[in-house]
């Protein structure tokens, strides 16, 4: 299942995308410490699989919480994204 977090406004579109299913075969959850902001968790989902999701603090401020891996110029290659093996995350903007 791809489960969106975030939200949209008149700045634009600011979710991100996980792939929960990969999260399934994922033992060691490495995008977790990898996060800076402290913006994921693994949560238990409605099938009792452990899975990643946006916690619910980050949810409605996705934007601002991701903005330190994200300056307008130059901007490197996003820190949960790289940690993640099974390629489950994407982020819109
Ligand atoms: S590292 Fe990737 S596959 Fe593993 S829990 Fe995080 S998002 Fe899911
Ligand atoms: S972009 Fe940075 S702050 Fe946002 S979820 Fe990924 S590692 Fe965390």
């Amino acid at each position: 299942m791809k489960a969106h977090y975030g939200y949209k406004d008149g700045a634009g579109d600011f979710f991100i995308i996980i792939d929960t299913d990969n999260c399934i075969e994922c033992a060691d959850h490495p995008c977790i410490p990898a996060c800076p902001e402290s913006v994921l968790e693994i949560i238990e989902d409605d099938y009792e699989d452990m899975v990643c999701a946006v916690t619910m603090d980050h949810r409605k401020k996705i934007k601002y919480s991701c903005a330190p891996c994200k300056p307008d110029r130059d901007r490197p290659p996003l820190l949960c994204v790289t940690a993640c093996p099974k390629n489950a995350l994407e982020h819109l903007w």
